[in-house]
């Protein structure tokens, strides 16, 4: 049963409703200066705190709640015969509910300039007090600290004239978990203003569990942070498909961030494989980009996720068809394509994130080491200076296309080198890249321009075109642009890519040997910037 209330609130929005609700069942209610004022005016009947405690509130609002009337009363125990016989001895009334909400001590300490006098008259110390004790007592008391909550504590009441044990534990954890943050925040502010110590604090909402991990012997959850918001994996609604795996969020993750370095000036297409984009591209439609990315790698695009940075559509769908994929994340889903994708199959997962064209909000990356974390700022911007060094000049032209073989060097893990391609006008594709090896030479030689033929022969047999299929390479590998992660540390590379008629390399520099890198360049006739930025991504 609940008799007395106490409302005490920082933010006093619908507590006048919630007030009033109270009243209607007979319940008393108790109240300090400010929400007395508001809930007398509206006329509720309240007693004052003061009065409770026989004592006025005092040192400017300090002191309010604190006091044995209030906390004897929160915190006896209703089934203990010592408690209550105490109770009664000193006329301590019982209180069964606490609504309070505590100041605004977070919106106080983000406003620019605050004082540190201001920022500590709003550390509340009654309300966190009061939350402390009801909770504690939550197998007698309810305790309220979200206004979000008066609404179904009220139709509780109503309809069975108490507060469900389940309620109040849930409540109670919830009021832990309010005080809990609201002290962290005064750590964190405090420990810079007072100490000029940095704190590390995250929250994270509840864990979804997944299936397992990595592998399938090991556990694994997903925690969204709380707060977080902008175009995240974790705000994307899921339209279709099976659950999401441990290996589903960190590939759709890496997909999401490729697909927007490339903007929205053209459709474009991120194909992700083991945590690096194995397909990319842009087009004049969705449909283009698709096919182009596709080309990219198709035999890795097998069991890949696809990130869209343009309503997926029909057409787009039906290209998929006979293929295997994970997921598909874009802004949206036309309703035709929605459909086919749906029926293509039962675990398809289809993700939706309206806001994904948007600028990323979050600006710190973490990563977890064995009993520690890393942090740091995202990796923004793809060169610094932009310095022919060469004799041979780097022609204008191929600025633009340049600029997407940074943006997709920069999200293929080191050491990354990326080949692209000018497939259509103003449209490029990754043609193949090499990812992930231990040294530079291999990522060219072994991977990038061995899969480049690979990938240009699957592309020949399809066209047809009336040339032999080595002069078709060297065509096209003519008027490709290599981008490398990092500075080049001995002119094998160039060696190598001028081997297979690379001519256009982009690099950061920076390397002790870079004049030896230089001069080969020069004699094999290729033609490099630099770009003063390295990209590596582990
Ligand atoms: P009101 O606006 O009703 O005057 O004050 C409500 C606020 O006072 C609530 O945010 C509550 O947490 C806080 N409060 C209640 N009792 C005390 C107390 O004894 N000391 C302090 N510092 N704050 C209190």
């Amino acid at each position: 049963m609940v008799k007395r209330a106490l409302l005490s609130v920082s933010d006093k929005t619908g507590i006048v409703d919630f007030a009033r609700g109270l009243e209607k069942l007979d319940i008393q209610i108790i109240s300090t200066g400010g929400t007395a004022r508001i809930l007398r005016d509206a006329g509720v009947e309240v007693t004052d705190v003061s009065e409770v405690t026989g004592f006025p509130e005092m040192m400017g609002g300090r002191v309010k709640t604190l006091h044995p009337m209030i906390h004897g009363g929160i915190l006896s125990v209703r089934d203990d015969h010592d408690h209550m016989g105490e109770a009664e001895k000193l006329n301590v009334e019982l209180i069964d509910l606490v609504a309070v909400n505590l100041y605004p001590f977070e919106i106080t300490v983000s406003k620019e300039g605050v004082l540190l006098e201001e920022a500590i008259e709003n550390i509340d110390i009654g309300g966190p007090t009061m939350l402390r004790s009801a909770a504690k007592n939550f197998k007698y008391v309810t305790v309220v600290c979200d206004p979000g909550d008066y609404g179904s504590i009220l139709k509780e009441l109503r309809s069975s004239g108490i507060v469900s044990q389940e309620t109040r534990e849930a409540l109670a954890v919830k009021a832990f978990r309010h005080t809990a943050d609201y002290d962290a925040t005064i750590d964190t502010y405090l420990s810079k203003a007072l100490l000029d110590e940095e704190v590390l604090r995250m929250n994270f909402n509840d864990g979804v569990t997944l299936r397992y991990g990595e592998n399938w012997r090991q556990e694994a959850k997903f925690y969204t942070e709380a707060g977080a918001s902008g175009p995240i994996l974790a705000n994307a609604k899921q339209l279709h498909g099976k659950e999401l795996s441990y290996n589903n969020y960190i590939d759709a993750d890496n997909a999401l961030q490729t697909v927007k370095e490339l903007g929205q000036e053209k459709a474009a297409i991120a194909i992700v494989k083991h945590n690096n984009p194995c397909g990319l591209a842009t087009g004049n439609t969705l449909y283009q980009a698709l096919g182009s990315a596709w080309d990219g790698d198709p035999i890795s695009a097998y069991g890949s996720i696809i990130c869209s940075n343009t309503v997926f559509d029909l057409e787009s769908a039906e290209f998929l068809n006979g293929k295997f994929i994970e997921i598909i994340l874009a802004p949206g889903f036309e309703p035709d394509a929605l459909e086919y994708l749906k029926n293509k199959s039962a675990n398809l997962r289809l993700l939706e994130l309206p806001e994904l064209n948007e600028e990323f909000e979050v600006q710190e990356t973490y990563k977890y080491v064995l009993g520690g974390m890393l942090k740091q700022t995202r990796n923004i911007g793809i060169y610094e200076k932009w310095e022919t060094v060469t004799e041979k000049p780097y022609p204008d032209e191929l600025r633009s296309l340049s600029e997407f073989c940074l943006h997709a060097c920069k999200c293929v893990k080191s050491n990354a080198v990326t080949l692209a391609y000018e497939y259509d006008e103003g449209c490029y594709m990754m043609l193949s890249m090499g990812a992930g090896q231990p040294n530079r030479v291999d990522s060219i030689r072994k991977l990038a321009a061995t899969k480049a033929k690979e990938n240009l022969k699957v592309i020949y047999d399809r066209e047809k075109p009336d040339v032999s299929f080595d002069d078709y390479c060297e065509d096209i590998l003519s008027k490709c642009v290599m981008a490398s992660d990092a500075f080049f540390p001995f002119d094998d590379s160039i060696v190598h890519a001028a081997e297979n008629n690379i001519q256009y390399i982009l690099s950061p520099g920076g390397s002790i040997r870079d004049e030896e890198v230089i001069a080969t360049a020069n004699r094999l006739g290729v033609s490099m910037i630099f770009t003063g930025m390295r990209h590596f991504l582990h």
